[in-house]
């Protein structure tokens, strides 16, 4: 083939891919995938992949040459670019934005490290083996001395020998002209697993009759098209029977991965899978290694010399090859999904398409599966359940604690009777608790008693949080501080009081409550210390804390057998956001915390405070009953059409100027409509808004909102994602579209 087409790494151009002649000394060497330099109008070189050869280009085209093959390994697959392009389809962007997100472009800049390595030659052997004299040699004393060294270390990095045997690059550039030594250029992957190299490889768990039946069931499920759902409590070892089937998949010379929802479990996981099948074998990927890692893990995926990688979100982009099995572990974690930018996509919908891709299973696993997973499960019959904890802990039963009855008498409004008796109980017995209140700051908004006046954030719309620890108002949308007024910028009174409550606020309280015992505090606001929260958590788990409190951080993960108590200070938050996921995400933070509680020989305990006792989602938190709660919800989304039984595409126009944010809405939300009946999707689609988004303003532009439902049409999706793709904009209106929403606020 004459020309290669390449695509072009510059934000905004699009799908255009571009032809070039390839100079004759490349003929042997290109290949498709490859990271290229070429010549591109007036901005001079710039870099760019090679995607496909052709023999042919339009006429009249004047076609450059490229000038320069950045790496010979190529980055990608021609299958890898197609699940590019169907991701940018799905997410109704362009490919470049997927491109961008996919690969760190960081990579073609970077080089392998290449790292220059000494050994001793079989003459050099020779010449120490039968004792010569350095003058019969014809070199110095001191040379034959290092290569005595030289024979004791073996094969070593030359930087590594001439700091240790203290000599020159001049001395052994002349060792290596008398061929007594040896010099090889070598590759060096940077891998960030080395760390775990010393832990000795163990062998898997036999597993319990349930994990066996369990493990058995999916072997028989693996050539399901169809995802597969391990629903199994928290520590009911869903980990060991993933073990087992990975070794089965590796067995068979085929590849895993396996993503968990954040960088702190994929790192634990990691190390359990190293401790399991070694580090040879075992990469990790996510946004924190660092790019040379980075660029050495994607050579190595492509050289198919990884079994399994484990990894967060960004994982699902690597280029892992021959997938045999790809596991999602807390498959509920919204994490899985990237809010912002675009393209907007959820690592979950990926991989699915990416099973289907190598004709693989998806086991997903969850200890309070996703309503959609759970029904697709269900419907398709690839459910399992292991609902208890492996070494039959019981899980410990909620109460709840009507804050209607007991309000009035509690402390300060806030820490009823009931709770403050079992905090008594368990610290006094030298057991520690978890106390959740999950939104962080002193209280929750700053009113003005003489005319209702809430303080908003300037740029936002939405109250200002009082935080007792830097004395400042703060907005948890943009993060813009100020000092408290000293009167109502409405009507000057100087009636401003602060409401509701946080974490602050609450661990204030329990300070005031329990003096003698060490109460501490974990939300988002100490994160501006690094590694601040695991120094927190590993205190609590050494037991230097008695009662923790914090936001759902807490909620998650944390293993601590001593824990005997959880209480949850007010279980209606999150429940009360005027979205169709709040039940389910409100369900699962309950459940999530409860199984914080008794985990080792110590019965658990866990108090609800509600002022809504009656409401169904903390009636079957109540009992941690999942089946009853999916039963009620798939109901509600059943009847107005909620996900699963619809696809929602939420797009958001926004601007600083709030009229011309909605006049453009109102515009795209007329040409889809007229677009749509014009072309017989009606039947499809259901357009709704344009409205302002319940979050009307943030850091200064105004939102508004327009949601199209979908009735899981293919047809209807590939028409908004094409329409979508063409809307054209002022530049002061921005356009932001969310395919699959995690809350639309
Ligand atoms: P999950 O992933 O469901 O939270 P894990 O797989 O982490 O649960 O199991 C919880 C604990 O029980 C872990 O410490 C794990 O090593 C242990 N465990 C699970 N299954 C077995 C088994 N078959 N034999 C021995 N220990 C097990
Ligand atoms: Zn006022
Ligand atoms: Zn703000």
């Amino acid at each position: 083939m004459k020309y290669a087409t390449v695509i072009i790494n510059i934000k905004g151009l699009g799908v255009k891919t571009f032809s070039y002649n390839i100079p004759a000394e490349m003929e042997n060497v290109i290949q498709a995938g490859q990271a290229v330099l070429v010549p591109f109008g007036r901005r001079g070189l710039v870099n760019a992949f090679v995607v496909g050869f052709t023999d042919y280009v339009p006429e009249g085209i004047r076609v450059k040459k490229i000038n320069k093959i950045l790496d010979e390994t190529p980055l990608f697959s021609i299958k890898y670019l197609k699940l590019l392009e169907w991701a940018a389809n799905y997410y109704c962007t362009d490919f470049v934005t997927v491109l961008n997100s996919a690969i760190p472009l960081k990579l073609i800049e970077k080089n392998s490290k290449t790292e220059m390595s000494v050994e001793i030659t079989p003459m050099g052997e020779q010449i120490l083996s039968f004792g010569k004299t350095p003058k019969e040699c014809g070199i110095t004393k001191r040379q034959l001395e290092i290569l005595g060294q030289l024979k004791v270390f073996g094969k070593i990095s030359l930087l590594d020998f001439e700091e240790q045997s203290k000599t020159t690059r001049a001395t052994m550039k002349k060792l290596e002209e008398s061929g007594l030594v040896k010099f090889n250029l070598e590759y060096i992957y940077r891998n960030p697993l080395t760390i775990f190299k010393d832990i000795p490889v163990e062998p898997l768990y036999e597993l319990s009759d349930v994990q066996e039946e369990v493990y058995q069931g999916i072997k028989k499920k693996l050539r399901s098209p169809n995802p597969i759902l391990l629903h199994g409590v928290t520590a009911s070892g869903k980990t060991e029977v993933y073990f087992k089937l990975i070794k089965d998949v590796i067995d068979s010379g085929k590849n895993v991965l396996f993503l968990a929802p954040e960088i702190a479990l994929a790192s634990q996981l990691t190390k359990r899978l190293a401790k399991k099948f070694g580090i040879k074998d075992v990469a990790i990927w996510h946004s924190s290694i660092s790019d040379g890692e980075k660029y050495d893990v994607w050579q190595r995926l492509y050289k198919n010399e990884i079994k399994i990688l484990a990894g967060a979100r960004s994982a699902v982009f690597a280029p892992l090859q021959n997938i045999g099995l790809i596991i999602i572990d807390e498959e509920h974690e919204g994490a899985y999904k990237q809010a912002s930018p675009a393209p907007r996509y959820d690592a979950r919908v990926i991989a699915k398409r990416l099973a289907q891709f190598h004709q693989a299973p998806l086991l997903l696993g969850s200890a309070t599966p996703d309503v959609s997973s759970y029904y697709y499960a269900l419907n398709n019959n690839n459910l399992f359940q292991m609902l208890k904890r492996y070494n039959n802990a019981p899980l410990a039963k909620p109460e709840v604690v009507n804050m209607q009855e007991y309000g009035k008498a509690s402390y300060r409004g806030i820490i009823s009777k009931p709770l403050q008796t079992e905090i008594t109980d368990a610290v006094e017995g030298g057991k520690q608790v978890i106390l959740l209140m999950n939104r962080r700051g002193y209280s929750t908004y700053t009113q003005c008693k003489s005319c209702g006046n809430v303080i908003e954030c300037p740029d936002c719309s939405i109250p200002m949080v009082w935080h007792s620890d830097g004395k400042k108002l703060k907005c948890h949308y943009c993060n813009k501080e100020m000092s408290m007024p000293d009167y109502c910028p409405s009507c000057g009174s100087d009636a401003l009081s602060n409401s509701g409550s946080g974490t602050q606020k609450i661990e204030t309280l329990v300070k005031e409550l329990f003096p003698k015992y060490r109460v501490e505090r974990i939300d988002s606001d100490i994160l501006t210390k690094k590694n601040a929260h695991i120094e927190l958590l590993n205190r609590f788990q050494k037991g230097e804390i008695d009662i923790l409190v914090g936001t759902q951080m807490i909620a998650k993960g944390l293993d601590n057998p001593n824990v005997t108590l959880v209480g949850v200070i007010s279980a209606d938050t999150g429940f009360s956001v005027p979205d169709f996921r709040a039940s389910e995400r409100g369900f699962q933070l309950l459940t999530q915390v409860a199984g914080r509680a008794g985990r080792g020989e110590y019965k658990g305990k866990v108090l609800f405070q509600t002022y809504n006792p009656d409401y169904y989602a903390f009636q079957t938190a109540k009992t941690q009953d999942y089946e009853k709660f999916f039963d009620t919800e798939i109901k509600a989304r059943q009847e107005f059409d909620y996900p699963p039984f619809s696809q929602i595409i939420r797009i958001i126009l926004s601007s600083v100027n709030n009229f011309r944010a909605e006049k453009s809405a109102m515009e795209i939300a007329m040409r889809l409509n007229t677009m749509t009946e014009k072309f017989g999707f009606t039947e499809y689609l259901e357009t709704l808004g344009p409205t302002p988004c319940i979050i009307a303003k943030i850091n200064g532009h105004y939102r508004f909102q327009i949601l199209i439902k979908n009735k899981l049409s293919q047809k209807g999706h590939d028409f908004v994602s094409k329409f979508l793709n063409k809307v054209t904009l002022p530049k002061d209106i921005r356009l932001a579209v969310d395919v699959d929403p995690l809350d639309i606020l």
